[in-house]
């Protein structure tokens, strides 16, 4: 079974990395940890935070829910912390998420988007998808190919960390 997070509202940058990377990530806005811990237990989720409190929970202690309490402040560095934790794939399922919903995005024909995308990305681009709750239009363009090369530096760089530390 693929694994899904939820990231505590401390680590909400991790949560756009790790949807980049094509994991299910939701994230909880409120300050109610109890809540969180209802929404991962009833969606099979492991918990992302930075609140040393909330992991000292009995039901994380005794492993009946699962809770990574992040280390590193730097969003990137804790990218690397959760994929060395759990042997996560940078490449697992890149770009099939919302970045800003976490909702799996469709695939749309070129004519769909024709007038929903800027005219020089509708002339150079062929493939396009959709959020299905916000509706933003993502292609291939060189945003796409930016964030490719920064989980590839981040890749490299947690291979240089593992073999140092
Ligand atoms: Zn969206």
């Amino acid at each position: 079974m693929e694994i899904k997070f939820i990231a505590d509202n401390n680590v909400g940058k991790l949560a756009r990395w790790l949807r980049m990377m094509g994991y299910d990530t939701v994230l909880f806005r409120q300050k109610d940890d109890g809540h969180m811990i209802e929404t991962a237990l009833s969606e099979d989720r492991v918990i992302l935070t930075k609140d040393a409190e909330l992991v000292r929970r009995r039901l994380i202690t005794e492993g009946k829910l699962r809770a990574i309490l992040l280390k590193e402040d730097d969003p990137r560095l804790q990218v690397q912390e959760v994929v060395a934790m759990l042997s996560l794939n940078y490449h697992f399922k890149p770009f099939s998420l919302c970045l800003e919903c976490n909702q799996a995005l469709m695939s749309r024909e070129k004519e769909e988007v024709r007038n929903r995308v800027p005219a020089r990305v509708f002339g150079t681009q062929t493939q396009y998808t959709e959020c299905p709750a916000c509706h933003r239009i993502y292609w291939q363009g060189t945003h796409w190919q930016a964030m490719v090369k920064k989980l590839q530096s981040l890749q490299a760089e947690g291979g240089i960390n593992r073999i140092t530390s």
